[in-house]
């Protein structure tokens, strides 16, 4: 049988990183949860062999599923009617195969349905989900934008939303428009705040967003009216189960072409604020993207 895992002793080699036993203790809080969970480590060597055993879930899954369907996902790619992504088929029975075994959510707390893995064997698992198909490693790898949730959400925002992603709903981070790539402070997606309904709302257009028709998005929106840099911005929750995001387009790329990148039509969508106002670019979406 295929396993991208153990078919790559090199991997081991950040499993094996002197840096890994102070990662763990910190992780695992002195190993505090062995005693209410009992899937949790009882000390270091357990810690390690359990991130062993789930790479070497991961590698099996790569090998049997991700790979053998990666040349079909690639020809038939992502669908897009009614304002909707529906991805290829290869790529739905690739998430179910990882959602099934668990493997989302992978880094957050036990409390919420995670793992509670250190980063290091969760980027070595997107390591080799990316080696059996890049286009659904950008789809499953986003589940990391739910660190910077756990990050600057507050609690009620972690007790809704985390358990989702851990039960394998997917994420988005919508920060590219039309007119802001590379400079980030330009966005102009306007947020308002309705005194109505007591929640934000959303227009304008994003563009090139991986994966865009996810079941959760963080939106980076300008909710200071009248400026212009990044000072004006902050970051929102978007939950496709309000509605108002609909995707205008899938872009025609070159390759990866299971991971749809689409164009985002915001109009009135309701929305959560994130953190603090203003904090959006500076702070969030610079912690977003170092992760
Ligand atoms: C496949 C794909 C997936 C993506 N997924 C996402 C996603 O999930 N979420 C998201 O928010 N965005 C996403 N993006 C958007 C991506 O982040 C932007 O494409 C990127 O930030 C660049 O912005 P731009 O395309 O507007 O190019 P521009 O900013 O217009 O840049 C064009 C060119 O000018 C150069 N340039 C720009 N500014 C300067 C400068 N000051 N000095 C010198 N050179 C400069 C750039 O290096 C580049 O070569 C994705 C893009 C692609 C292609």
């Amino acid at each position: 049988m295929a396993n991208f895992y153990t078919e790559h002793p090199e991997l081991k080699y950040h499993l094996n990183n002197p840096m890994m036993e102070r990662i763990c203790q910190l992780k695992e809080r002195d190993y505090r949860d062995k005693d209410e969970y009992d899937y949790a480590p009882q000390d270091y060597a357990d810690a390690i062999d359990s991130y062993d055993k789930v790479l070497e879930i991961t590698g099996e899954i790569t090998g049997e599923v991700i790979a053998p369907n990666a040349e079909g996902v690639d020809q038939e790619g992502p669908h897009h009617a009614n304002g909707r992504v529906e991805y290829a088929s290869g790529t739905k029975a690739n998430l179910d195969a990882m959602v099934k075994a668990g493997l989302n959510g992978m880094t957050m707390p036990r409390r919420y349905g995670g793992l509670n893995f250190p980063i290091t064997p969760y980027t070595m698992c997107a390591e080799i989900v990316a080696q059996a198909d890049a286009g659904f490693g950008n789809i499953w790898s986003l589940q990391d934008c739910i660190e910077t949730l756990y990050e600057f959400g507050n609690e009620d925002q972690h007790s809704r939303f985390i358990p989702r992603i851990c039960a394998g709903e997917t994420m988005s981070m919508d920060l590219t428009e039309p007119d802001a790539g590379s400079d980030l402070q330009s966005v102009m997606l306007k947020a308002t705040y309705d005194e109505a309904n007591n929640c934000w709302r959303l227009n304008g257009v994003k563009r090139f967003i991986t994966n865009g028709d996810a079941n959760l998005h963080l939106v980076l929106a300008r909710s200071e009216e009248g400026t212009h840099d990044g000072r004006g911005l902050s970051m929102f929750i978007y939950d496709k189960n309000d509605g108002g995001v609909d995707v205008r387009r899938i872009e025609n790329k070159l390759g990866i072409h299971g991971s749809p990148t689409c164009e985002l039509v915001y109009k009135n969508a309701k929305a959560e604020l994130c953190g603090e106002r203003k904090l959006g670019l500076i702070k969030y979406v610079m912690a977003l993207m170092n992760g």
